[in-house]
């Protein structure tokens, strides 16, 4: 594909060649989008199903698994047709995350292409760096890891490599690093994020994407905002963020508190957390790009409205 390099579920596409394109205007951007989107997807069957119903059809099972995984603490071990139950509905739930992610892709997809007019696109640099931390989290299927095929997101490191965080530092990771160690299904694969002309294909209205960074970084890190953020987020204590799904159980997430955070600082609050019974499955929420990225993928608005 000439310009779509993957979508984001709930944020917009990663669009290549951005510099350009963004000179011909928005218009010709969601074009483009939509002639790539219709390669993409040519050799799929037809449309799926809305995204909501396969979650509900995702929670159906994992009750159901759950009424097998309490049997089997509860007694010690399961017969033969259990452990076989039990052995199927995980692998349905598997494949209904899959098929979640692709429905998520379509209807993110959807949202842009409707309407030009409801699309805007950010060039991404070291000026606008903040939209690839606004990025982090989502399962991407149109990245599939080298390794395993399963869906990559994207990353950072944890320490820029030098004095400030670059585009370098962000990277495309394997969403099955999360499985425990020592589990099979575990794998480290990632891929480089690419350095040139890259930029994010969103819809239009968003505050945080239309500022540079290092306004973002000012606005964000003042009180105000950090209050905004503390009463918007803990309002969401609980929500599912439908986009990042546990790699073993392929629920949602769940915004959960930190009970033993550092006190005043706000960005070290929340986390998301694998709802399942036992699962330890978390997801970090440390920046202020991500936090504004969850809450308008959850409510529609952000922090700088
Ligand atoms: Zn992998
Ligand atoms: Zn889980």
């Amino acid at each position: 594909m000439k310009f779509l390099d993957s979508i984001l579920p709930g944020s917009g596409a990663i669009i290549k060649t951005a510099v350009r394109a963004v000179q011909r205007g928005v218009a010709s951007l969601v074009q483009s989008l939509r002639d790539d989107w219709a390669k993409a997807t040519s050799s799929q069957r037809g449309t799926s199903r809305p995204s909501e119903e396969i979650r509900h059809d995702i929670e159906e099972i994992d009750g159901e698994i759950t009424d097998l995984e309490k049997k089997l603490r509860r007694d010690g071990q399961l017969n033969r047709s259990n452990k076989e139950e039990l052995e199927e509905l995980r692998r349905q739930a598997m494949d209904l995350a899959e098929e979640h992610q692709q429905a998520r892709s379509e209807e993110t997809t959807s949202e842009i292409l409707q309407e030009k007019t409801e699309a805007s696109a950010t060039s991404l640099s070291q000026d606008y760096l903040h939209i690839l931390d606004w990025s982090r989290g989502p399962a991407v299927r149109m990245k599939p890891c080298p390794k395993c095929r399963a869906p990559m997101h994207l990353n950072r490191r944890n320490q820029p490599q030098n004095a400030i965080f670059t585009i370098k530092d962000y990277f495309w990771a394997c969403t099955n690093f999360y499985i425990p160690e020592g589990t099979p299904g575990r794998c480290k694969g990632t891929l480089p994020f690419s350095d040139q002309d890259f930029g994010l294909l969103h819809k239009a209205g968003i505050p945080e994407l239309e500022i540079n960074r290092d306004h973002f970084t000012l606005i964000t890190s003042q009180k105000p905002a950090l209050k905004v953020i503390e009463r918007r987020m803990s309002q969401a204590i609980g929500a599912q963020d439908i986009d990042v799904n546990c790699p073993i159980h392929g629920l949602p997430l769940v915004l959960q508190e930190k009970q033993t955070a550092e006190e005043g600082n706000v960005l070290d609050y929340y986390y998301l957390r694998c709802p399942h019974i036992g699962c330890g499955q978390t997801r970090k929420l440390k920046d202020a790009a991500q936090l504004a990225s969850f809450l308008t993928r959850i409510t529609g608005e952000g922090i700088l409205s």
